[in-house]
């Protein structure tokens, strides 16, 4: 990866800062110095992640008929990685830098020259991206096992015991969000390259011949999954792996790619893998991983769609695309236009000021909120300061307590992207955000509320 800001788009520095300084990402370790390519999510950014998993698994599990789910162990049988073919090419080309001797991978650097000092580079070596541990109290070369450097292995030495379990017909699917860990050579770009980071990846098994028709449905599928929580469609397209790209295995891949402040790059990639995966867990397991067609009274081997992304690649990507900022008069104002599924919080609960009159009710109005979303109660410094705090960590509403509240129970509530205003009563609240967050039409509100929400 060459790291070059894209003009036009936010700089990868002020995520970073933004990051930080809001408690979305930290360092990992970063009193001892940082671990290198190891990010930790902060009190925002697990929100943040969480709700980007759970928009994953609602779009590919819960509103489908042919999916499951699973989570499977990130320590698995060492067998499996030499059938995945993982421990024989799960390889990336070195190169040293002769001179001040950092590493990067041969196909990261331009020019042939060390991208740090311009020194000259050694030949290229195959370095395995595996992480290696050792199970038990020996450490010999018998007890060696992995940390699995992606999710799908699970999927595919699970498909017998999920096949029997759910009585499951083709096609079908099943999906799994876990850790995965590589021993990246070349690092940077924040969290776009981590050593331990997290994918959402699925296993669609079909009919031999169906392949090329599914493989379709999965490329356009989550393609709108990006643009519909909100990733603009001028910043996403679509690639297709040339022929001396593809894996041996592979009929076809596409990569679904998201204009990064470092430029375009893989954010998830499709792929066909025809029925090289199971034919392999079933050459070395010596268990028969074929499924048993009803029509046909055949046992075949199901050929595979995947569908694999990044959860942290696609936090960026969300970060990266809803990062906005207006000047006003106040200066600037910093906006994350988070889809509203994504918003690490949901509303803020502001009372006007600190005086004492105004905390009972405002206490009343969160303890509401808080049952059905994350809440935040901020009472600290202007309000003007607090509605710019939440619009930086892209909250979508902040409920405002004020004097006349205490009088006739109604608050107000605005609204994040155009700051426009509503006053409604407390007991209509819950139902108004609730219509505002779903796109659900509300009847009892006050006058201008349908507009507001936007059913008029
Ligand atoms: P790249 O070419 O960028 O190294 P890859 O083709 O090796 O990626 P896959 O093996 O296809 O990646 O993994 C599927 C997805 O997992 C990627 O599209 C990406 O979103 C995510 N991913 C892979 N490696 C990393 C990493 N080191 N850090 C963060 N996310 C990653």
């Amino acid at each position: 990866m060459v790291t070059e800001q894209v003009p036009g788009k936010v700089d990868m520095d002020k995520l970073v800062s933004l990051c930080k300084r809001r408690g979305f990402i930290f360092p990992s370790s970063e009193i001892y110095g940082g671990m290198g390519a190891c990010y930790d999510y902060g009190p925002l950014g697990v929100e943040l992640k969480n709700n980007v998993k759970k928009a994953w698994w609602k779009a590919n599990v819960q509103e489908r008929d042919d999916m499951v789910g699973l989570d499977a162990s990130i320590l698995m049988h060492p067998q499996t990685w030499v059938a995945s073919g993982h421990v024989e090419g799960f390889a990336d080309p070195l190169v040293e830098c002769k001179q001040c001797h950092q590493r990067w991978r041969a196909d990261h650097v331009k020019d042939g020259r060390c991208p740090a000092c311009g020194g000259e580079l050694t030949e290229p070596r195959m370095f395995n991206l595996m992480f290696k541990t050792f199970v038990g109290p020996v450490e010999d070369e018998a007890s060696v096992v992995y940390l699995r450097p992606e999710t799908a292995q699970g999927i595919f030495v699970n498909f017998l015991n999920v096949l029997n379990s759910t009585r499951r017909r083709l096609p079908f699917g099943i999906a799994q969000i876990g850790k995965s860990f590589r021993n990246e050579i070349t690092t940077g770009n924040f969290i776009f390259r981590m050593r331990e980071f997290e994918q959402m990846e699925i296993e669609y098994f079909v009919k031999p011949g169906s392949d090329e028709q599914w493989f379709k449905h999965w490329v356009e599928q989550r393609f709108n999954w990006y643009s519909n929580l909100g990733i603009k469609k001028e910043n996403l397209r679509l690639r297709q792996h040339a022929k001396d790209e593809l894996a041996h295995y592979a009929r076809d891949c596409y990569d679904i790619e998201y204009l990064f402040p470092i430029g375009w790059s893989e954010l998830e990639g499709v792929a066909n893998r025809t029925d090289f995966d199971l034919k392999q867990h079933s050459k070395y397991s010596g268990k028969d991983l074929s499924y048993f067609d009803e029509e046909t009274k055949e046992h075949i081997i199901p050929y595979v769609i995947e569908p694999s992304a990044g959860v942290d690649r696609s936090v960026l990507a969300f970060l990266a695309d809803s990062y906005d900022e207006e000047k006003d008069k106040e200066g600037l104002r910093v906006i994350l236009r988070l889809h509203y599924d994504l918003a690490p919080i949901k509303a803020a609960v502001l009372p006007l000021s600190r005086n004492e009159k105004l905390i009972p009710l405002s206490r009343e109005v969160y303890d509401t909120l808080r049952k059905c979303w994350m809440v935040q109660y901020d009472d600290a410094q202007s309000i003007g300061r607090r509605y710019r705090r939440q619009d930086e960590i892209g909250t979508p509403f902040c409920v405002t307590v004020d004097f006349q509240s205490l009088e006739d129970r109604q608050v107000t509530i605005r609204e994040r992207d155009k700051m426009r205003q509503i006053r409604v009563p407390i007991e209509v609240l819950k139902p108004t955000l609730e219509a505002k967050l779903y796109g659900e039409p509300l009847d009892v509100l006050p006058p201008g509320g349908k507009k507001w929400l936007g059913f008029e």
